[in-house]
Order: C-alpha cells, then structure tokens, then sequence
C-alpha cells in the first residue's frame, strides 16, 4: 500500500523503536520521567519559550491550551476552516465552556483587521475574547504556511487588546521548513504552541505544548485533570527525541515529493490541484472526471493506493517519510488509469 491519507500514518522506524527500548524511564506524573524531561527541554528550547509539556496527541495540546487561558463564557477567535473548529468534536466548547468566533482566511491567515475588528468591546451582552487561535500550516488550506508578518499583526491586535494567542502548529515544523523561517521565529508571536510529534515527524505517538512556566504549570494541572498525567511514558517520548533531532530536516523531502505529485495531477485532464502547494498536502478537485470523491478513493484503493475525500469534490493526498520518490510516478500512472477508466 502507498499510504497518501496523512502524514499520521507514519510508522517508528527501527533507530526509534530502540531508542523506545533502551528509553530510561521514571514516574513522570513526580517529574522523574528523564527522557520526557529531556524531549520537553528540547522542545522549549527549540521554540524558545521557558517551558514545554508532553502531551498525549495535537488535540489534548489545544484543549489544555483553551482550558488554560480561557474562562467559561469567553469567546475563541480563530479561522473558520481551523481544525479546532471543524476537527476537535467542539472540545473547546464541551470541556473550557467557550464559543468560537470564526472569520474567513485568507490560504489559512485571518486578516487581522478583522481579527481586531472582532474582539467584543465592554458590553454585559457580550461574551468577552479569551483567546485568538493561528494554525500554521493550516491543514484544510492545504497545508498553507501562514506568513511570519501575518502572526505577527495578528500577535500585536491580541496584545493591544490583552488577549493571548495560541498556535495550534501541529504542522509548524512543514512551515518552518518550507518557509526558511524557524520555529522560534513563528514562536515569537504567540504565548502557547501546540506542535505534533506524531505527523511528518515521525513519532508514533505525542505532541507538545510550550509557553511560558505559569503557563505549563497550569497546563500540567489540566493535563492530569484530563487523565493525560501518564508513568514510565518516556518510552513514547524516546522517539520524540529522535523526531526533534533527526527529522526536521528530511521534511523537505515531503515537499519536494508533493510538489511533484501536484504537477502530475494537474496535468492530469479532469483534474484540478486547487491549492497552492507549499508544503506536504495536495487538495485535488475531481468534479470534472465525472467521480464521486467516495468512488475515486475506493477506486485507487483497488490499486493499492490509500487517499481521503476532504469535503464535496476534493481529495486530499499527504506526503510523509513512508513515502519513496519512485512511488510518486506509480500513484500518477494509477490515477491516470482510473480517471481515464
Ligand atoms: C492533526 C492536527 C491536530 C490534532 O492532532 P492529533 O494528534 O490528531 O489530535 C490539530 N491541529 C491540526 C492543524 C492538525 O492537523
């Protein structure tokens, strides 16, 4: 199987699934977990805030986030295709008690006018903003990078109003490569970040949150009120070591390997590549080869080739390190075969 459905489907490899082996390991609920404590060292440093926190997926990372700077009855501000919003089975508002405010992006960056524009005034009707939210990259963009000077705007709108702003960068690192922009760069304009081990990366399991050290106090509180506070899990967070150290720069690979499946679709007649394909992530319009997205997935999946419908007309093909060069030519012969067929 070519496995094009998301870059989560990647599997530890063998230097990670020895390092899981030999991982030394403690109570990490005491804070005796060495290889968390290392994992979350790294990370705070390579995103250049004072403290990180292992957390048990991307979506545990941006509910501790909301829980943390949110009060119950406050308003979250984020894009309107925001995987908080359309992917997070409404946690936000089942567990901190918020409502989301969305506003149409632009390739996934809200404009900050309009971010000012909709924080609530003093008004005993009105929810108060507790919180702006930036995904970068925005997945249902199509792993859109999200400019550094738009996050900043963004940054300084919240600050003005004294509202904190978190990054749900669980593709952050894609951006980062793709943009020749560090992570710490992108950091700077936030107070949390949420980023995944667990997609292009490579680990098998975990993400991060980092911020500042009230912040991962608070948010170590909350991760143990959600049964996130796990043992010996440094044999998980092992992997997110050599994910950190090793694979960040072998994302290019991903890129360079989606660009050029993008250009084989789009040369593909019925095709059309709608977004601009700047990282791991290709959206393809089907409409006009007279397919249904549910026919077209099944169909590539006879020839051994896995994708995922992303709404009506649109399949979306992730790039990832299971995947080898050649097999970019072998998917675009197959696609060829079942759109012509
Ligand atoms: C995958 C993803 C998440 C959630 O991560 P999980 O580990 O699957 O919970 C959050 N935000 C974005 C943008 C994502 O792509």
């Amino acid at each position: 199987m070519i496995d094009l459905r998301s870059d989560t489907v990647t599997k530890p490899d063998e230097k990670m699934r020895k390092a899981m082996y030999e991982a030394e390991v403690g109570d990490d609920v005491y804070g005796e977990d060495p290889t968390v404590n290392k994992l979350e060292e790294i990370a705070a440093a390579v995103l250049g805030k004072e403290d990180a926190l292992f957390v048990t997926s991307g979506t545990q990372g941006n509910q501790i986030a909301g829980l943390v700077h949110c009060r119950p009855g406050q308003e979250v501000i984020m894009e309107s295709q925001a995987h908080i919003f359309l992917y997070e089975a409404a946690a936000l508002s089942a567990f901190a008690g918020v409502q989301i405010k969305t506003i149409d992006g632009n390739n996934g960056a809200m404009n900050p006018a309009e971010v000012e524009a909709a924080v609530r005034g003093e008004d005993i009707h009105q929810p108060e903003t507790g919180l702006v939210c930036i995904e970068n990259t925005h997945n249902k963009a199509g792993g859109a990078v999200v400019p550094l000077e738009n996050m900043e705007a963004i940054y300084q709108v919240a600050k003005r109003n004294g509202i904190p702003v978190h990054l749900d960068g669980a593709r952050l690192f894609n951006a980062s490569v793709a943009s020749g922009t560090s992570v710490k760069e992108f950091a700077k304009y936030t107070d949390s970040v949420q980023f995944c081990l667990s997609k292009g990366l490579g680990a098998p399991v975990g993400s991060i949150i980092a911020g500042s050290s009230d912040f991962i106090s608070s948010a170590r509180k909350w991760r143990k009120r959600l049964g996130g506070g796990l043992r010996q899990v440094g044999v998980l967070a092992a992997p997110g070591i050599i994910a950190l150290e090793e694979n960040v720069m072998r994302l290019e690979i991903d890129h360079t390997n989606a660009k050029h499946l993008a250009e084989g679709l789009q040369a593909i007649e019925g095709l059309t590549v709608t977004n601009n394909v700047a990282t791991n992530i290709i959206l393809v319009d089907i409409s006009d080869c007279g397919m249904s997205t549910d026919a077209f997935v099944q169909q590539l999946k006879g020839h051994h080739i896995l994708t995922g419908a992303f709404g009506p007309n649109t399949i979306r093909f992730v790039t990832n390190n299971r995947i080898r060069e050649e097999e970019i030519h072998t998917v675009l012969e197959n696609v060829k075969k079942i759109v012509k067929g």
